[in-house]
């Protein structure tokens, strides 16, 4: 008797070349076969009029044979059938390719199932190689994805033997199935893949979908507490009225959740591994600062590491700002520092002289050490690597992190995305913020857009125009920027200083610019994407970006935020020609809305989840079955029955929750390995 764990070659009908095939497709269990669910089902129960049946879709057909099959050699090796169809209500020329077989069974004047895509035009519709079944046929059929040497049949025959020969054990503990309304696992794969009926697949569907999220998110919430040691950093009985009384403002509510979230970690006893997400201009160095503040007053050293010079600079500077007359000490340590200036800094650390320090990936570097160094703070963390932020807290002996990001991630996905991180959000901006408007034109308003900067940049303001990058074979193309500055500088703004920032400027070269641009010694600034992360410039009021069809939705939004940071209102105008729908839906809800989570959610729903999980920093599995956009509530369910299931069972010892267990095992194995 098999299992589902024995090796797919021991399967009858395999054998060693098919086994071959099928590992790589990485089915090399009977169960991965089990698992291996149909791409789609042909229904051969939904059927469409020709006349109403939609181009380039898969539809379903009951048609006649109304021309007698002519057969033409088009090459040596390639025979063509050809006829019309009608069903009454329309009519289609089926051609087939070589299928000599199918062919000779056909009978003009006899009514068949024709399942497969039209197209051609609504005069002369054409229905290449499709399915052809006798007309008498019901039910629904799989369709796994194939490749060369493994078809859909095989794969249907295969998979038929393996629901044969083997016992399923449940992974889902009959309490939850009852909650959830969720058939359990012999009815879930028999109906995956060879369904009766309609209601059968839904049922098995939505079972399979809870399942996998329930697994993925039980693997996660692992993941999460492992490596959890001890953490000897407690750091309690924080009382931050000081702090916020020496601030020009008061924290927001969402600031304030935010600290108190990572303050509940700090004490705890274990490391903080914390995420605060908030959009841009939301009050993240606020918040890192009152924890930094915190950390120093129960003796820790923290540090909080930027991903440039300007920015680490900034943070030194908000820094020392925040914590003036606290009994704070303060430090900078950056690449461009003289070596005398580092080495003192350095020297500084080590015997605890400096309490909280700002700074780029210098901090990181192998001759810098640490006091006591109870909390390490990265800001934008994306510019990081994993391996770069975990070096930076081996400075210290299991210290406390916190990760901060102005990546807006739909909340659903910031579960997933950021898995081995709680999640504190800021979703609420500073009182008093100005609005940005935001205008969506075509290239004929160019000339009145110009007229337009040049009125703010009259009123000494300053603005931004943003490029593109053209991708050329994989590089990206800087000239279209190079080449709009320089046209721009000597025509339309030869009056202004303009000045050039793309990304194939020396590290150097950038940061100074944008000291000059935060000086106020340029007035306009030509920018690629760069600019994307960068500093505070409060006077910088107007925002153009050309090309807006080739950015996404949440890098429109990124960029924008560099404006609207003063008390000046500001205007951001994006230009594009497109009037593909896309293009149209995306620019729509950039002016519609200024909240980077609902951005951020529009584009899930536009684009997938792939962009965002393009940027993630773990390989996490691909769904086989669940949509992590249009799934999101099953993924909400699913965590709340992970948390309860955890609560009573932590280490999932029972013998019911063993086969999940197995799972999750499995599952954390491969994220181990990506
Ligand atoms: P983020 O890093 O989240 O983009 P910052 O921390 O740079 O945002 O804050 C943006 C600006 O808002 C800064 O000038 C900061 O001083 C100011 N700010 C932060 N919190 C508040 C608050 N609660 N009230 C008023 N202004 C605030
Ligand atoms: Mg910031």
């Amino acid at each position: 008797m098999l299992t589902a764990s024995t090796d797919i070659q021991f399967l009858k009908g395999v054998g060693e070349k098919r086994a071959v095939l099928l590992k790589k497709k990485g089915i090399d269990t009977v169960d991965a076969l089990l698992r291996y669910y149909p791409r789609a089902y042909l229904d051969w129960n939904d059927l469409t009029a020709i006349a109403a049946a939609p181009f380039f879709e898969n539809v379903c057909l009951k048609a006649e044979i109304i021309t007698p099959i002519e057969t033409s050699r088009v090459r040596a090796d390639m025979i063509l059938y050809k006829f019309l169809i009608s069903d009454g209500t329309g009519q289609a020329q089926v051609t087939l390719f070589n299928q000599n077989f199918l062919a000779e069974k056909l009978r003009t004047g006899r009514e068949y199932l024709f399942y497969g895509k039209l197209d051609g035009s609504f005069v002369y519709k054409r229905l290449n190689s499709p399915v052809i079944m006798e007309a008498l046929f019901k039910g629904i059929e799989p369709i796994y994805p194939a490749t060369r040497g493994l078809s859909s049949k095989t794969l249907e025959k295969l998979v038929k033997t393996a629901l044969d020969s083997v016992v399923l054990s449940e992974t889902l503990p009959e309490s939850i199935r009852k909650r959830n309304g969720l058939c359990d696992i012999k009815f879930a794969i028999e109906n995956i893949h060879f369904p009766l009926v309609r209601e059968n697949l839904e049922r098995a569907q939505k079972r399979l979908v809870f399942e996998e999220l329930f697994i993925l998110q039980s693997g996660l919430s692992f993941l999460k507490k492992r490596n959890r040691g001890k953490s000897g950093f407690i750091i309690k009985n924080v009382d931050l009225t000081e702090f916020e009384n020496n601030l020009s403002f008061s924290l927001t509510g969402a600031q304030k959740r935010a600290v108190n979230e990572a303050l509940a970690d700090m004490s705890s006893g274990k490391p903080m591994n914390r995420l605060i997400q908030g959009d841009v201009g939301s009050g993240k160095t606020a918040a890192a600062a009152a924890l930094m503040y915190a950390a120093s007053k129960n003796g820790f050293q923290s540090a909080l590491m930027a991903p440039t010079e300007i920015l680490a600079e900034q943070h030194y500077q908000t820094l020392c700002r925040m914590t003036e007359n606290l009994g704070i000490r303060c430090g900078l340590l950056t690449g461009s520092m003289s070596k005398k200036e580092k080495n003192s800094v350095k020297s500084a650390l080590k015997i605890g002289e400096i309490d909280v320090i700002a700074g780029t990936h210098a901090l990181i570097s192998d001759d810098v050490e640490f006091n006591n160094l109870g909390l390490v703070i990265t800001d934008e963390q994306h510019r990081f690597g994993v391996a770069q932020r975990g070096k930076l807290s081996a400075k210290g002996k299991n210290p406390h992190t916190l990760v901060m990001s102005a990546t807006p991630i739909p909340r659903t996905l910031g579960l997933i995305i950021y898995g081995d991180l709680d999640i504190s959000i800021i979703d609420e901006y500073p009182k008093g913020r100005q609005k940005i408007e935001t205008y969506c034109v075509d290239t004929s308003y160019r000339q009145r857009i110009y007229r337009y900067i040049k009125k703010f940049l009259d009123e000494g303001r300053q603005g931004y125009i943003v490029c593109p990058l053209v991708e050329e074979n994989e590089t990206l193309d800087v000239t279209p920027a190079v080449e709009y500055y320089e046209a721009l500088s000597h025509n339309e703004f030869k009056d202004y200083k303009l000045g050039l920032l793309h990304g194939k400027m020396k590290p150097k070269d950038k940061d100074t610019l944008m000291r000059s641009f935060a000086a106020g010694e340029i007035d306009l600034l030509i920018a690629t994407t760069v600019i994307e992360v960068g500093i505070d410039v409060p006077n910088a009021v107007i925002m153009v970006v050309e090309n807006a069809e080739r950015f996404g939705l949440s890098q429109l939004h990124q960029l924008r935020g560099r404006i609207g940071r003063g008390r000046y209102e500001s205007t951001c105008i994006m230009i594009s020609d497109s009037k593909s729908p896309d293009t149209v839906n995306r620019l729509k809800v950039i002016k519609s809305t200024n909240d980077g989570f609902k951005i951020a959610d529009a584009d899930l729903e536009l684009r997938g989840p792939g962009d965002f999980l393009g940027d993630r920093q773990h390989g996490l599995p691909d769904m086989k079955i669940a949509d992590l956009f249009s799934d999101r509530q099953v993924l909400h369910n699913a965590g709340k029955e992970v948390e309860m299931l955890l609560e009573s069972d932590p280490n999932l010892k029972s013998e019911e929750n063993a086969p999940l267990r197995k799972e999750i095992i499995k599952l954390y194995s491969k994220l181990n390995s990506n």
